[in-house]
């Protein structure tokens, strides 16, 4: 009988999940897929209701390349968030020095459609220095990255994050909202209207399920501060989870 085929997927992100999913339910595989996610410890309640999970960093590049080579993986999908750029590098480099192919999902970028209002920014420092003064800014970030926001002492923030935070909020006039983001425009708008928030700040991560917010922030005319992608990291990369199964499976052959 044939070997599994054994794919480490780094996730971290709904695509990853979704993917993991749709492998484990797709029947067309020549070999049998043995499927691990791998996450990185950030929320307290992951999602593990979708197979095999494990949690914590490698220890860089080299530790992820003699993870996949002590456990014989012969396949690594890098399904993590656009924005999470060591990973992606660190896992560039390892799946070359493990010998081990690579593929990487990608999702496609939001793109301003009509109504839209959005100031275009390099970087999260950007974006701090383009808030207005007096402004009440809603910032769609993780904790690790407040702190670039927290020179800005004439500004309000209003924080959203899934889970308490472990350490001080570095901005000094705040409120904080502990919650998921909504898949809802509505209840998105009703959040910046109880607010009275002037600007949005987001990255663009792409994707549908965090949309509401510039749905809302379209139907509200509120300004939003878009912070640019990093550069995509070179490798095959696939823009749908229904192209890259494919891809999985032509390989697990
Ligand atoms: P990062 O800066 O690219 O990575 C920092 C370190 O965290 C990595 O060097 C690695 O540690 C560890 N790590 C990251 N992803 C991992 C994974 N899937 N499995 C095991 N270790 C992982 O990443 P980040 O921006 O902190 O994001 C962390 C995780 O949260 C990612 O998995 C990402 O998909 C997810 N996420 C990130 C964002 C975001 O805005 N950045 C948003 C939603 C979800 P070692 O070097 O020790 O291996």
């Amino acid at each position: 009988m044939n070997r599994q085929f054994k794919i480490l997927i780094l996730g971290g992100t709904r695509n990853a999940r979704d993917l993991a999913i749709a492998l484990a339910s797709d029947k067309s595989a020549p070999r049998e897929l043995d499927i691990l996610t791998s996450l990185a410890g950030r929320t307290s309640e992951p999602d593990r209701t979708f197979g095999k999970t494990r949690i914590g960093g490698f220890g860089g590049a080299a530790g992820l390349a003699q993870y996949l080579a002590k456990e014989k993986f012969d396949l690594l999908v890098d399904s993590t968030h656009p924005f999470a750029s060591r990973i992606s590098q660190n896992a560039l480099i390892a799946a070359q020095s493990a010998g081990i192919e690579r593929l990487v999902l990608n999702r496609p970028e939001w793109q301003k459609q009509p109504g839209d209002n959005w100031i275009d920014c390099a970087d999260l420092d950007e974006a701090a220095q383009q808030l207005p003064v007096g402004a009440t800014a809603f910032l769609a970030l993780g904790h690790q990255y407040l702190d670039r926001f927290s020179h800005r002492e004439d500004v309000h923030f209003v924080a959203r994050m899934i889970d308490p935070p472990k350490t001080p909020i570095p901005l000094k006039n705040h409120r904080l909202v502990l919650a998921k983001p909504s898949h809802l425009a509505a209840e998105e708008a009703a959040l910046f209207t109880r607010f009275n928030i002037t600007r949005l700040v987001c990255r663009n991560s792409g994707g549908k399920l965090i949309y509401a917010k510039i749905e809302a922030a379209r139907s509200l005319k509120l300004p939003v501060l878009m912070i640019k992608r990093p550069p995509a990291v070179s490798g095959k990369n696939f823009g749908n989870i229904t192209d890259l199964a494919a891809e999985i499976i032509r390989l697990s052959a």
